[in-house]
């Protein structure tokens, strides 16, 4: 069976599409049971019809549509919309379109505090007005893709692992709901580990964690998190190795930093971490701060501008 497959990019880096087509030569399988119909990101297709002289916003029907990115303004809201209204399944694919990604960052401000920052306080070319015609209004935050339409298949990663976009595609294809990681990075990772309590003191990752010799097999070496760096595979969701299954960033002696977002979709990594932390001996409050474990997954209202004092 072919499915058809519509595509769109939100508020997004495009690295999600590059994992589109780091499938290699899977494509060729891909296109085989696949026929996009629309996908900007790679083809020279428009918002307004595909010769781009339409009035409305007209993107081809679907059996599929893929979203990256989180809806930031007026303009990702209309075309998450009309995909909702095109397409038969809809996938978030990425963490910015899951919970927000790094663009969600910015829910610790407003937007008047973001614009003023940008063109006025911190710029040596500062201006009188923002700039605004012909730009899409912000939204007052930035939203993960369910907060504003009906999603049907979570595909987190920052960006997503070509092996899990390709066997969502081939399940869908084959009329069947893809089966994706639900377990932790820690789950899935190789390193010794000696048990709670191990872990001291929290140290920033300014000097290489230890190991033994630079070709030493990674199921010797000692769990950075017990090594007193904060690695976040505890509170992540597991993927990133493809159907590997073995965490990229520990592969490389790096700790997790919660790319591929909380391990349940309604997690909140921070409160995880803490507890984690807190569960392995560590005061809390001795963290120089704790706002950046939601680096990732920054949207659902987990992260909010500060109060004003009175
Ligand atoms: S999830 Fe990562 S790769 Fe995908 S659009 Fe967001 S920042 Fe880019
Ligand atoms: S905390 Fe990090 S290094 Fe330790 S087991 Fe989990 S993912 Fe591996
Ligand atoms: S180890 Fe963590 S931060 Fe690194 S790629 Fe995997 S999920 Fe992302």
């Amino acid at each position: 069976m072919t499915v058809k497959v519509a595509s769109e990019w939100l508020n997004a880096c495009s690295g999600c599409e590059i994992s589109i087509l780091d499938m290699g030569e899977r494509l060729l399988q891909v296109l085989e049971i696949a026929d996009f119909v629309h996908i900007p990101a790679l083809m020279d297709h428009k918002y307004f019809g595909q010769t781009g002289d339409g009035k409305h916003i007209d993107i081809p029907h679907a059996d599929v549509g893929i979203i990256s990115g989180g809806v930031r303004n007026e303009e990702h809201l209309e075309v998450a919309r009309e995909m909702r209204k095109k397409c038969g399944v809809i996938i978030a694919l990425g963490t910015c379109a899951t919970h927000g990604g790094i663009p969600a960052l910015s829910n610790s401000y407003t937007n008047a505090e973001i614009l003023d920052r940008y063109y006025t306080t911190e710029t040596t070319d500062p201006v009188t007005a923002y700039p605004g015609q012909g730009i899409p209004p912000l939204l007052d935050s930035c939203y993960a893709l369910d907060e504003k339409i009906q999603v049907d298949i979570l595909l987190p990663g920052c960006p997503p692992h070509p092996d899990h976009i390709f066997s969502a595609l081939a399940a869908l294809a084959a009329g069947k709901s893809p089966v994706l990681p639900d377990k932790s990075v820690c789950d899935t990772c190789p390193t010794v580990r000696m048990g709670k309590g191990e872990l001291k003191d929290v140290r920033r990752f300014l000097e290489a964690p230890a190991y033994a010799a630079a070709d030493e097999p990674l199921d010797k070496m000692r769990c950075l998190l017990e090594q007193g760096m904060v690695c976040m595979g505890p509170v992540t969701r597991a993927g990133c190795g493809g159907d590997a299954l073995r965490p990229r960033c520990i592969s490389a002696r790096v700790p997790c930093r919660g790319c591929y977002g909380p391990v349940q979709p309604g997690g909140n990594q921070r409160l995880d971490m803490l507890n984690a932390l807190a569960s392995n001996g560590i005061d809390v409050r001795s963290l120089p701060e704790s706002v950046s474990f939601l680096r990732f997954s920054g949207a659902h209202h987990m992260l909010r501008p500060k109060r004003k004092e009175a």
